[in-house]
């Protein structure tokens, strides 16, 4: 059995810490170090230790993509300069004429993507709700090259039957991207749910510390690694290696990190959801969500967002709500240690046409919450103090 093999049977916790990971061969560093190299000695024309240029290869970048595919149980992973840029590989897949089966409650900036930059290059998108496997297979036709599934969504947390997609998707003949930044692979590994490519805005969960932007694909084809590394290299979105080294140092902790922003945003579920200033709070958790058991079967967990509107359901009083907030902070983002707040009507999703915004649920007292891992107490009160506004 390859190294790589016998590491594929190992327990979640244990791949996050050594998944592809070996000693820097050359100094023996248990971590990998920041290669802040560009190029590399040729003893002679075309001999090298298989590195010739950072943006084909670095070592650094290659150590995280090992980690990648180690917990996605891929076989490739490609690290790239943010999650859009990760977006925009998956794009180039395509060609005009090509179509694109999308859910409707997608990241903004993916969407922003896909109908401002490819649309007009040829490529069609369909926005529907996945809910409903029938409505997507009737959108199928020759054209359909992709199938593109965000699960749990965001804001909304709605919860798409990976495995279901994956039937359509391999009947169609077209690929199953399936954008894992909300679950990780600790709560949700797609590639073994049926999914070609697994993308990660590393940004979040995975870097989980606010201070990297970057994004990831993982494959378990060796010819659509082969397709895709030729895009990477051929279009040039890398990261660098000081970045690659952030999320490298994040996924160590992703499982830890992960246990206890599931379990404080249980403890603000319940919390809220008992609130009187509270009109509906959405987690796939909560047993009276519509995508509850499909989750339970999917998922090991339910994470560590939370939408929720407040009563009323306007845009004045949610914008006091999160501007009373004190431990949690009003930024875009999510999935760092410490807690963030946002109004998606006028932060994450602005880019999103009103009426469009409205129908899949993003409404204008619409209130995103991506839990940290502080104090629960000291979450639960500061929560308590800014709706206490609305009494
Ligand atoms: C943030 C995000 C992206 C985009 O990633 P960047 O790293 O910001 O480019 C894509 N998908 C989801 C679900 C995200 O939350």
């Amino acid at each position: 059995m390859s190294e790589f093999a016998a590491m594929k049977n190992q327990n979640f916790g244990t791949l996050a810490i050594h998944g592809g990971q070996e000693p820097d061969p050359s100094t023996g560093a248990v971590m990998p170090p920041i290669y802040q190299t560009s190029t590399y000695v040729q003893t002679a024309p075309g001999q090298h230790k298989g590195y010739e240029y950072s943006r084909t290869l670095n070592p650094t970048r290659h150590a995280l993509e090992k980690a990648l595919a180690s917990i996605e149980l891929g076989s490739h992973g490609l690290a790239f300069g943010s999650g859009l840029a990760a977006v925009d590989a998956c794009m180039k897949l395509l060609k005009p004429g090509d179509e694109v089966i999308s859910c409707s409650d997608l990241y903004g900036g993916t969407y922003r993507q896909f109908v401002k930059i490819y649309e007009p290059f040829g490529i069609q998108f369909h926005f529907v709700d996945m809910d409903s496997s029938e409505q997507v297979a009737s959108l199928v036709n020759e054209r359909t090259a992709m199938i593109w599934v965000e699960t749990p969504t965001n804001p909304m947390l709605n919860v798409i039957d990976i495995p279901a997609m994956a039937t359509i998707a391999q009947a169609a003949d077209a690929l199953l991207v399936v954008d894992n930044t909300f679950a990780t692979p600790y709560l949700q590994q797609p590639l073994t749910l049926g999914a070609d490519i697994v993308l990660h805005s590393a940004t979040k969960y995975l870097g989980g510390h606010s201070d990297v932007v970057l994004g990831a694909l993982v494959v378990k084809n060796d010819d659509l690694a082969a397709r895709l590394a030729f895009i990477q290299n051929a279009t040039g979105a890398i990261c660098g290696p000081m970045d690659s080294f952030l999320v490298l140092r994040g996924i160590k902790t992703l499982h830890v990190r992960m246990d206890r922003h599931m379990s404080n945003a249980k403890a603000l579920v319940a919390h809220l959801n008992e609130h009187p200033a509270v009109e509906k709070v959405f987690y796939p958790g909560l047993e009276s969500h519509p995508g509850h058991a499909l989750a339970t079967r999917q998922m090991r967990g339910y994470g560590g967002m939370i939408s929720f509107v407040v009563k009323g359901d306007n845009h004045e009083d949610a914008v006091s709500v999160v501007s009373a907030l004190k431990v949690f902070t009003l930024a875009e983002s999510l999935g760092g240690v410490e807690s963030l707040a946002g109004h998606p009507a006028s932060m994450t999703h602005a880019s999103i046409p009103k009426a469009q915004r409205e129908a899949t649920g993003v409404t204008d007292g619409l209130i995103r919450l991506s839990v940290g891992i502080e104090d629960i107490q000291d979450l639960l009160h500061d929560v308590d103090s800014s709706l206490s506004v609305l009494l």
